[in-house]
């Protein structure tokens, strides 16, 4: 701790006198939470500020770290409790109410940390076009999270740091907790949180991370788009989220498919339209089409085609999971001429009294 840090006047920051009643506090913290609460206000002081507040209330609520706060200043309550202990056993839930706030919710904001509000997921947006998904759909994504700290391997102890006896709980690895409620003194124990239960912990904690085991860097990853995905499906990359103490959370990858203007799709199948000359549907022909990676197909036209008919080219469509691909599914769209030339015309009004005489005929 720093000699310049500034002192934390608890009853300045909840703006209550000295000699507040229990009530009091509570109403002047309810006002301020309402405030600042993260849910309400999303500007990052107000992030600090319900935070500073909330330690305010939690010291301040407890007759016993309020007796040692005005004994010992917050020296008193920092070296007697863990970050956890001060906001242990403050009822949360009865201050909030009438606010329709989650407890829970603010608990864990508190623990965790304001930038990482609710867990160590982490969602990430991203863009997938039909030639990513026809190419395989790999995409590499840049993550900013919370990584383990490669100089102490995620533990937050300076390498060759002896262990000593825990001051929280002078080795026992539990902590006693005394609660003041209307029956009386209720004594509670818990896991020690600095110890996390063994009693021991390191002399030093590791320089790179300060002792919190993990840094926050950026990372490229690959992503594998499986290409039957479908525009807004959450796809969960397990363990790729932010490390806290031993843990990974989850990185969720939200696909959002941009439209083509060619190209549809449905699971492994890519469907599109095929423009074919009026003259090569009655006949039958070869059309060329080219599909989405620029490949040039043949496709059979045969005689008679009508207007919506669908041709299959089977495995040109998009990768399937082990093997293969789906199919090319087109749509035949008849091309009518827009303009005729005078031979064109006579042609096809020798057509036309042809058709009239053999419908007379039967
Ligand atoms: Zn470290
Ligand atoms: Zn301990």
């Amino acid at each position: 701790m720093s000699a310049e840090r500034k002192k934390k006047d608890y009853y300045e920051i909840l703006g209550v006198p000295r000699n507040a009643t229990q009530e009091q506090i509570k109403e002047a913290y309810r006002k301020l939470a309402l405030q600042y609460h993260p849910d309400v206000n999303k500007s990052k002081e107000a992030e600090e500020k319900f935070k500073e507040i909330t330690e305010a209330y939690a010291v301040l609520s407890d007759p016993e770290k309020r007796r040692q706060y005005d004994m010992y200043g917050e020296e008193g309550i920092y070296s007697q409790y863990t970050q956890e202990d001060i906001f242990r056993g403050v009822d949360f839930d009865e201050v909030f109410r009438d606010f329709g706030f989650d407890f829970s919710d603010i608990f864990r904001q508190i623990f965790e940390g304001f930038s990482e509000r609710y867990s160590l997921d982490i969602e990430k947006d991203l863009d997938v076009t039909m030639l990513d998904l026809y190419n395989g759909g790999k995409k590499r994504i840049t993550v900013n999270r919370y990584e383990a700290c490669k100089a102490c391997r995620g533990t937050g102890v300076e390498r060759g740091s002896r262990w000593i006896t825990c001051p929280e709980c002078r080795g026992t690895g539990q902590i006693k907790a005394y609660r003041h409620t209307p029956f009386g003194t209720m004594m509670t124990i818990t896991t020690c949180g600095r110890c996390g239960g063994s009693g021991k912990v390191p002399e030093k904690v590791c320089s790179v991370c300060n002792g919190t085991g993990r840094v926050y860097s950026s990372s490229e990853i690959e992503v594998n788009i499986p290409a039957d995905v479908r525009d807004g499906e959450r796809l969960r990359l397990k363990g790729q989220g932010h490390y806290l103490n031993g843990q990974k959370g989850d990185l969720y990858v939200v696909v959002h498919l941009v439209p083509d203007a060619k190209f549809r799709k449905n699971e492994y199948d890519l469907i599109a339209d095929l423009e074919v000359d009026y003259i090569d549907a009655i006949l039958g022909s070869k059309v060329g089409f080219y599909n989405i990676d620029g490949e040039l197909i043949n496709v059979d036209v045969p005689p008679l085609t009508q207007n919506g008919d669908t041709i299959r080219i089977k495995g040109k469509g998009l990768p399937k999971p082990y093997f293969g691909r789906g199919d090319l599914i087109l749509k035949v769209k008849i091309r009518l001429p827009t303009s005729l030339s005078d031979e064109e015309r006579q042609l096809l009004e020798k057509l036309k009294d042809l058709k009239r005489r053999s419908q007379e005929a039967q």
